[in-house]
């Protein structure tokens, strides 16, 4: 069962990124059979394995923009990790979780698990999962607009990526910083410190030319493009622009090879922008025709939200130059697209204020889940205790803590049964004892009789059982090798009782006991061996106490 799930969760692992849908299929399959396993047989083996099913289940969700679902199975996914103790996995869980808080406008909910994420990883110390965390802290630092954090985040996380030669994530470090430096302008140009804007618009170029430096060493153009983009953009804000025009002219031919569309299109739209910015001479040619292909390429390709900043450039563009009527079409054309643009945020919106409320909803049951589990524990764990106690006193004499009547004749029959020949019974009296009791008070008496119970069944140790009978009396059923080993152990434990320093309990206090043996092999039950101790008992007593006599023997 284990090594199914294990199989459909690899599998999802290997579909999570490229087909999430399929992955969910898998995921879901998963995490019923891992349910199942659980229910019947609750360890940490299956608890480990619904939990890698969830987390596997939370990042396909993610991935496919269901972002309730995914942070409900993210959720269950780490308390499961945190009870079998696997620190790496919770943490990469929690970091899905944190993502998917922050997409769906959680910013500090996502920090908060991002954080422990952070640290499950430092006390690990798993460095790579560190710095995967730290860039990802920074990312929603920068959402928040605290740049500087993020930026230090970033050059802590750049670092190690350069050491180990992962050219892919520093280049998404550089890249990152570049685009947080050109917030960060964007912010003081806004406050009016143009200068202060100035050194973080070049701070920015110069990361974004080394992101791109480095991701030009690998072959994914995707993640190329958008290097540029960070770089063109702090190119146009220090106004730059025939340096950003450059860019984008590089950029340009790459964004061509791409399967999607729109990175293309925005190169283009970016491309014509920076064109009528600059439009020293007056000519809008090159821009109206990057607008034109920017145009067709969104109309091709449905790519309807780049599609509308198109239309409005190439409005503008006309309006700027004076073509009224084609001026009027872009317009006519770009507010179609905007319509259809806020019918689907508006969808949007829905949807992820829905999935939020699902969220809190899921959280509020588990939370509400989880309380009733610990009361259960808590009754269930009383019970026992109650339990423990009646079947304590249901066996157990309370003063001596010695197995009481009861219990040691169901011993007493049971060794019996077993065996009755090497099986010997002891009956002990203690001497005088009510006399103890007048003299000293029935609490010295109590103490004599615990002390004399310790002494007991210390003797007697591991070769029977010893109890109180009731009283002043004690029992034992031992099992030895012969009459002689009976006899031998039966005088040890009358030693024991008569050399105890019985003057700790009390000044001046001596004790002895009378004991009487009898043999089971001579007798037809149990009942009659110990019927015989005890008569052989009060023939000691009878004899004047303190000492011991054997068994009767049969008088054939
Ligand atoms: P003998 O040597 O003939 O056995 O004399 P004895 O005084 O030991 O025997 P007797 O049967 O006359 O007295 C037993 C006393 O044990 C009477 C009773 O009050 C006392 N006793 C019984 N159970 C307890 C107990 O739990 N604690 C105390 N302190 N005394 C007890
Ligand atoms: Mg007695
Ligand atoms: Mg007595």
């Amino acid at each position: 069962m284990l090594n199914q799930i294990d199989a459909l969760v690899r599998e999802a692992r290997l579909l999570r990124n490229s087909d999430p849908d399929r992955g969910i299929a898998l995921a879901d399959d998963a995490v019923g059979r891992a349910r199942a396993a659980l229910a019947t047989r609750e360890d940490d083996q299956a608890r480990a394995a619904l939990a890698s099913a969830l987390a596997v289940k939370g990042h396909c969700h993610r991935v496919s923009s269901a972002l309730a679902d995914a942070v409900a199975a993210c959720t269950e996914a780490c308390e499961l990790y945190a009870l079998v103790g696997d620190a790496l996995a919770e943490s990469l869980a929690r970091s899905q979780w944190g993502i998917a808080l922050v997409q769906l406008g959680d910013l500090s909910g996502g920090l908060a698990q991002m954080e422990r994420s952070l640290d499950l990883s430092e006390a690990l110390g798993n460095e790579e999962h560190v710095c995967d965390c730290l860039l990802d802290i920074g990312v929603v630092h920068n959402m928040l607009g605290n740049d500087a954090r993020a930026i230090e985040l970033y050059a802590q996380a750049a670092s190690f990526f350069e050491r180990v030669g992962d050219h892919y994530h520093h280049a998404t470090c550089l890249s990152n910083t570049a685009y947080a430096h050109t917030c960060w302008g964007r912010r003081e140009r806004a406050a009016g410190r143009d200068d202060a804007a100035l050194t973080h618009f070049a701070q920015a170029q110069q990361h974004a030319r080394a992101a791109i430096g480095l991701a030009q060493r690998g072959d994914d153009l995707d993640f190329l493009t958008l290097r540029y983009v960070a770089l063109a953009e702090a190119e146009r804000e220090a106004g730059e622009l025939d340096a950003c025009l450059g860019t984008l002219e590089a950029q340009l031919p790459i964004t061509e090879k791409l399967v999607g569309k729109r990175t293309q299109a925005l190169c283009l739209v970016a491309l014509a922008e920076a064109l009528i910015e600059r439009a020293a001479d007056g000519d809008d040619g090159s821009a109206l025709g990057y607008l034109r292909d920017a145009d067709r390429l969104c109309e091709a390709n449905s790519l309807v939200e780049t599609h509308a900043g198109v239309l409005r450039a190439l409005a503008k563009l006309h309006e700027t130059f004076g073509r009224a009527t084609e001026a009027l079409v872009a317009y006519k054309r770009f507010h179609e697209v905007e319509i259809r643009i806020r019918a689907q945020a508006a969808e949007r919106d829905v949807k992820t204020i829905e999935a939020r409320l699902r969220v809190e909803h899921v959280q509020k049951e588990l939370d509400q889940a989880k309380a009733r589990e610990q009361e259960l524990t808590a009754l269930n764990t009383r019970l026992r205790d109650q339990q423990f106690a009646l079947e304590r006193l249901a066996h157990v004499d309370a003063l001596t803590g010695l197995a009481n009547r009861r219990a040691w004749l169901e011993s007493l029959e049971r060794a019996w049964g077993e065996e009755k020949r090497n099986l010997y019974v002891y009956l002990l009296d203690l001497d005088y004892f009510k006399l103890i009791n007048d003299t000293y008070g029935h609490t010295t008496g109590d103490d004599v009789l615990v002390a004399t119970a310790q002494l007991v069944s210390a003797s007697v140790g591991a070769h029977g059982e010893a109890a109180r009978f009731g009283g002043e009396e004690f029992v034992a059923w031992v099992r030895v090798d012969a009459d002689r080993d009976a006899v031998r152990l039966a005088a040890r434990i009358l030693d024991a009782v008569r050399e105890h320093r019985w003057t700790d309990v009390a000044p001046t206090l001596t004790v002895t006991a009378s004991l009487g043996v009898s043999a089971g092999r001579i007798h037809a039950t149990p009942f009659d061996a110990l019927s015989e101790a005890d008569q052989n008992m009060y023939l000691v007593k009878r004899a004047g106490r303190n000492r011991m006599i054997g068994m009767r023997l049969p008088s054939t």
